[in-house]
């Protein structure tokens, strides 16, 4: 039994309408009940904000991601229905016809029940889209960034290969970002400089997460400033400065370490290389590393000639002075007396190189 509904048995008469009827709701029936209530009540016309440029949609005040443009125009019309709050079982059917480029007809049939006495509703909604360009899009055309990432090197210049492989990285994780959901994680300009490059990001997080992602792969390391711009409804706006600093030493350096000379293979929180006196690897932790110096290039090295090999020392013909030196042979030493091998000469002496 229903709350509200009395159930009779037949010849009994509707004391509003005199209609035949043994079902009563508040002693009525149905119709007479039902009355002129409404089911649902909707405008004819709905609007719904769609970014020309990306596809964004503008839902519940605020923009969001692109999605399918009937997905947008359903919701549409389900957020301008107004249903009736007594109904009870509504079964709501929704069929869409697009119009034109900016318009949908959305047909609406429902069949629902308010203390058991069927209501139904049936109408055509049109929804129109309003194009306009979503705040990204807007801060995207206008140039908007929150922080500037400058990638630069430790006493040097970067390599154009380094910048190159910074911007991939920048890329990337920008990429990477847009994806999860972050609409202004994106690179607005970049700047290439004689001492560098610098990277003007959308998001002061984003320009956060492509210092660490370089450092992950070159080591170095960075600082932030922030910088007051102004407010934004009562709220201080900062653009933060990230100065990053690539390693002092790359791959091919050689580098006086805590004593040893060491061809430098990769430099980040580590430092690892051929310590080319002995020939044996090396590992270090960066910050362990008490006195670093660069004393020269494997791009300088010049071709000498192997004089003999006695095990645990050779002898090397000095190609600048024709003096024959005595070294301590490498472990990766694999030339025969006569061959020429390579060596560097640096302010500690000449070595050979693997
Ligand atoms: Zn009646
Ligand atoms: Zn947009």
């Amino acid at each position: 039994m229903l709350p509200g509904v009395y159930y009779k048995m037949s010849n009994l008469f509707c004391p509003k309408c005199g209609k035949e009827t043994d079902i009563f709701y508040d002693n009525v029936c149905s119709d007479c009940f039902i009355g002129k209530k409404i089911l649902i009540e909707s405008p004819d016309i709905a609007y719904a904000r769609i970014c020309p440029a990306c596809g964004a949609v503008f839902k519940r005040g605020k923009w969001s991601l692109k999605e399918n443009e009937i997905t947008t125009i359903i919701e549409c019309v389900n957020d301008n229905l107004f249903k009736n709050k007594e109904a009870a079982n509504l079964v709501l059917n929704l069929s869409h016809k697009q119009l034109d480029h900016s318009r949908y007809r959305v047909h609406v049939d429902a069949q629902a029940d308010i203390r058991g006495a069927p209501i139904g509703y049936s109408k055509d909604i049109e929804v129109r889209i309003h194009w306009d360009t979503c705040e990204t899009c807007s801060r995207i055309s206008g140039g908007y960034f929150e922080g500037l990432v400058q990638i630069r090197a430790d006493k040097r210049i970067p390599t154009a290969d380094e910048l190159r492989k910074c911007q991939e990285i920048a890329q990337d994780v920008a990429l990477r970002s847009q994806e999860k959901g972050d609409r202004l994680a994106y690179i607005a300009k970049t700047e290439s400089l004689d001492e560098g490059l610098d990277l003007y990001v959308g998001l002061i997080k984003l320009g956060k997460q492509i210092c660490k992602a370089i450092i992950d792969v070159f080591g170095g390391k960075y600082s932030e400033s922030p910088k007051l711009v102004g407010q934004k409804n009562g709220v201080d706006l900062y653009r933060i400065t990230f100065a990053l600093r690539l390693p002092e030493f790359v791959r091919g350096d050689i580098i006086c370490a805590n004593d040893k000379v060491i061809e430098v293979q990769s430099c980040g929180k580590h430092i690892s290389g051929i310590d080319i006196e002995t020939g044996k690897r090396f590992i270090e932790n960066f910050n362990d590393i008490l006195e670093m110096r660069h004393v020269g290039k494997r791009d300088n090295a010049v071709n000498a000639v192997l004089v003999s090999d006695e095990g645990k020392t050779i002898q090397v013909l000095d190609p600048e002075t024709y003096e024959t030196i005595v070294l301590k042979r490498p472990e990766f030493l694999s030339a025969e007396p006569g061959n020429e091998i390579k060596v560097i000469k640096t302010s500690r002496g000449l070595f050979v190189l693997p």
